[in-house]
């Protein structure tokens, strides 16, 4: 079979494993299909002559592609197994168009993808692409990471003329929930610089993440029966909404923000008269500039104390992830070495950040430099979602290209 061949089947053949991460729940995985999906990796990496390919007790996968030059360093290669909770992601039904014409795409549920609503899509004519048939999201976030390394690792395997050193293969759990790194081994992964792949469109390389914390606010009224309220009641869930109203809206929300401004996300809000809580996102690529996001909730917060007399509230703030550009400039291979794997390709590519976070982040933090990579995704999170098996064919030609750069410029 044709590698291009060999790789829409993988790729459709791990989307139709409904991997949905569910928030509702503490067990790890949050999702049965996460662990199904990783079984099948496992036994295919195995099978391809992988050493250690297994599915660790929390259901992440890992395995080691040896390397062929002597004296090299570990690379770790990253893509994530479940999909997002915001849509359907159960009986995905692929659909493949070879050498897409150009226009919208009709789905087979009446949707259709739109060159007004998805521009990119001027630029994809004569691409592979996937689509489903509009009832569900694709989940191209990870899977086209998670085939693009299982395609990888087999060609690699099987192909002794191309140069690399060890390369491990990790597979996580629960990215899309914000738990993809919770049983991430530092020491088990060992190794010098890492990359994940899960990035929209091609050509990028995300070398900087939003710092995220999230605040709670718990807001503690008095309850009453509503006819003996008068003077007695103190309503949590009023509280609630005119904090809400205090925080900035025409400046450092998501929908007044973008490139590189910062904002704070109320996010949920559940309550009744005695007690209410808000969540808030925090987030920014300054880090220091969070103590000044929290300075705001709490001035918010106090406010509403002043105007609601008796009501009490707690504040607190959990640190989520850190913007992994300072572990990157500190690092500098990583990201210079997949430039030049681009240069060597003859093929443009920009540095790129995102309003958001990625496991790379999180082991960036833990001192493993962990750039992300495009991998083809389009509308992800959504039922119109597709992904071009075009880009991931390319994203696997430069990941070779890279590992190679690796293993004859970095020598131990
Ligand atoms: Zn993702």
């Amino acid at each position: 079979m044709l590698p291009q061949q060999r790789l829409i089947d993988r790729f459709c053949r791990y989307v139709q494993v409904g991997t949905t991460a569910n928030p509702d729940t503490d067990q790890y995985p949050s999702s049965h299909g996460q662990l199904l999906l990783g079984k099948m990796l496992a036994e295919e990496l195995h099978a391809m002559g992988a050493v250690d390919a297994h599915q660790d007790p929390n259901g992440l996968v890992w395995a080691t592609i040896p390397g062929n030059v002597p004296n090299t360093k570990t690379i770790l290669l990253n893509a994530h197994l479940d999909t997002s909770p915001e849509a359907p992601g159960d009986s995905v039904q692929p659909v493949v168009m070879e050498r897409y014409t150009g226009g919208d795409i009709l789905l087979a549920n009446g949707d259709s993808i739109t060159l007004g609503d998805t521009p990119e899509l001027a630029s994809l004519v004569g691409h592979t692409l996937v689509t489903t048939d509009g009832t569900t999201l694709l989940g191209g976030d990870d899977k086209a990471g998670v085939a693009a390394i299982m395609e990888i690792a087999q060609r690699l395997l099987h192909s002794p003329d191309l140069p690399h050193g060890p390369i491990r293969v990790l597979f996580t759990c629960d990215e899309e929930i914000g738990r993809g790194t919770k049983h991430f081994d530092l020491a088990k992964a060992s190794a010098t610089a890492g990359y994940t792949l899960d990035g929209g469109g091609s050509g990028s390389i995300d070398v900087e993440t939003f710092s995220a914390d999230m605040a709670t606010v718990s807001f503690r009224g008095r309850n009453t029966h509503p006819s003996v309220g008068k003077g007695v009641m103190i309503n949590a869930l009023r509280a609630a909404s005119h904090f809400v109203s205090l925080l900035p809206r025409d400046t450092l929300s998501p929908e007044s923000t973008c490139d590189r401004e910062g904002f704070l996300h109320p996010y949920r809000l559940d309550g009744n008269v005695g007690n209410s809580t808000v969540q808030i996102l925090l987030r920014d690529f300054i880090t220091q500039n969070l103590r000044e996001h929290a300075d705001t909730i709490r001035t918010a917060a106090e406010k509403t104390k002043q105007m609601f007399p008796g009501l009490e509230y707690e504040l607190s703030v959990i640190e989520q992830y850190r913007n992994m550009g300072d572990v990157l400039r500190n690092h500098p291979a990583a990201v210079e070495l997949a430039e030049k794997a681009f240069v060597q390709l003859g093929r443009p590519y920009k540095r790129d950040i995102i309003r958001g976070g990625t496991d790379g982040a999180l082991m960036s933090a833990l001192g493993l430099p962990t750039p992300n990579l495009s991998i083809g995704q389009f509308n992800i999170h959504s039922t119109r979602e597709f992904a071009s098996i075009t880009m991931v064919e390319q994203a696997i030609e430069h990941m070779i290209c890279l590992l190679g750069l690796w293993a004859t410029t970095q020598r131990n």
